[in-house]
């Protein structure tokens, strides 16, 4: 029998719509710049370059519904609206055809951004690990199965204080749901319990403590949390 020197942390998980199991998680993976207006507003080209990736831990998701405390060290800490795809059957090199086979559910999600110490990280070549992997950075809606969900298409919208911030369509995605599960799975073998943040659309903003952020994915869920 394995002994620790003190207590494994608890297991990070999300909640289900309608049922008490939790869907335990290992990995959050996140895809930079997926749809051309957001690439555009970030002084990017919205060319069709290859997806790219960079991550948060597992414990840095907020329940729906939970406060999210405003970050140390940042003045401009902007939300991104987000498809999440949970991924339910691992594998390597999973082809294209087959990605969708691999997901569990889907859920509507915040990737929380100290946009400050994200853009001196891509100024300086640096990691943007701090920018965007801190504590409590991922707010996370209910996950729903992937029977009920169709990834290529749906509205996606964020409100902050009941104002339209962010809104798009998931059909705008440059690279599609199944495409970013097989060319991720090139990188990593992905396992049960992997999140994908999918990229956000434009009009990403700073948010304050006190504000309120509303957000959801047409035929996923919701998205709430305040800021305090
Ligand atoms: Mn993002």
């Amino acid at each position: 029998m394995v002994s620790y020197v003190f207590p494994p942390p608890p297991v990070a998980a999300l909640p289900i719509k309608g049922s008490d199991a939790l869907f335990p998680l290992r990995r959050i993976f996140c895809v930079g710049r997926n749809y051309a207006e957001h690439a555009i507003e970030m002084g990017s080209d919205p060319t069709r370059e290859p997806p790219f990736y960079f991550t948060k831990p597992a414990d840095s998701v907020v329940i729906n519904g939970a406060d999210m405390p405003y970050p140390s060290v940042t003045k401009s800490l902007h939300h991104e609206m987000e498809l999440v795809v949970a991924i339910g059957r691992g594998g390597r090199n999973i082809a294209v055809a087959d990605a969708l086979s691999h997901v569990w559910g889907y859920c509507a999600g915040l990737d929380m951004t100290r946009r400050d110490i994200q853009n001196e990280a891509k100024k300086t070549g640096r990691p943007w690990d701090m920018g965007k992997g801190f504590d409590k950075s991922a707010p996370m809606g209910l996950l729903v199965p992937a029977a009920s969900v169709n990834p290529a298409k749906g509205k996606i919208e964020l409100k902050v204080n009941g104002k339209v911030t962010q809104t798009s369509d998931l059909s705008k995605l440059i690279w599609s749901v199944p495409e970013v599960i097989a060319n991720l799975s090139e990188l990593v073998e992905l396992a049960p319990g992997d999140l994908i943040m999918t990229g956000t659309p434009e009009g990403v903003a700073a948010v304050v403590r006190g504000d309120v952020l509303e957000g959801f994915v047409e035929g996923v869920g919701d998205i709430r949390t305040k800021i305090i």
